[in-house]
């Protein structure tokens, strides 16, 4: 069932006349990744090379806050790499990244998430946060343990270089939070190593 919305996935151009390109769907994992990590859209180098957080982003993600190699985070036991929208959205004509399309999270991601055997959910940025948890306050959020379809969940700032003002305003996260969600993170990856 996941690998028949995949190929769907795959092979969708829903957005292509807002892109004014042709969309090219992000996705990692299979059906018993054990956690599931879902962020807000792929930049243009991830649309590039195919591959998620092959970026600035993903540099962050894995080498400072999640401390672990690109041979466990791109191990399809371990991750499935979505996100609320799989396809890098292009630039408004400010020259900013378009905001990620809603239809992407209502069409395909509510249901491609509840396919996966995961043991937790990992959810990345204030805008893919919203789409999960609309009534929560983002620091509530982050600060606190949630629940997403009976599962652990944990929300995540975005590890973009845009987004070190949050960061620097909130000192307790990089201090206490994160190495809580980390020795998780940790022991599921080791669980799975055994
Ligand atoms: S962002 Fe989602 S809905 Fe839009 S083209 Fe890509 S896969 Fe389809």
């Amino acid at each position: 069932m996941l690998e028949e919305i995949k190929q769907q996935i795959k092979n969708c151009r829903d957005c292509e006349s807002i892109f004014g390109f042709e969309p090219h769907p992000v996705f990692w994992g299979h059906e018993d990744s054990k956690i599931v990590q879902i962020s807000q859209a792929p930049s243009l180098k991830v649309h590039q090379s195919g591959k998620p957080f092959t970026d600035m982003s993903g540099k962050t993600l894995k080498q400072e806050w999640y401390q672990i190699s690109d041979e466990d985070f791109y191990n399809l036991d371990n991750f499935y790499i979505g996100a609320m929208a799989h396809c890098y959205p292009g630039k408004d004509k400010n020259g900013n990244d378009r905001k990620p399309p809603k239809r992407c999270f209502q069409k395909w991601v509510h249901q491609e998430v509840k396919l996966i055997h995961n043991e937790i959910y990992i959810i990345i940025g204030a805008s893919a946060a919203k789409e999960f948890f609309p009534k929560s306050s983002f620091e509530q959020l982050v600060f606190e343990n949630q629940v997403w379809n009976n599962k652990l969940t944990f929300v995540l700032p975005h590890p973009s270089p845009l987004n070190r003002r949050w960061l620097k305003n909130h000192p307790e996260f990089t201090e206490k939070r994160l190495p809580e969600i980390r020795e998780t993170l940790h022991q599921i990856i080791r669980k799975r190593d055994n």
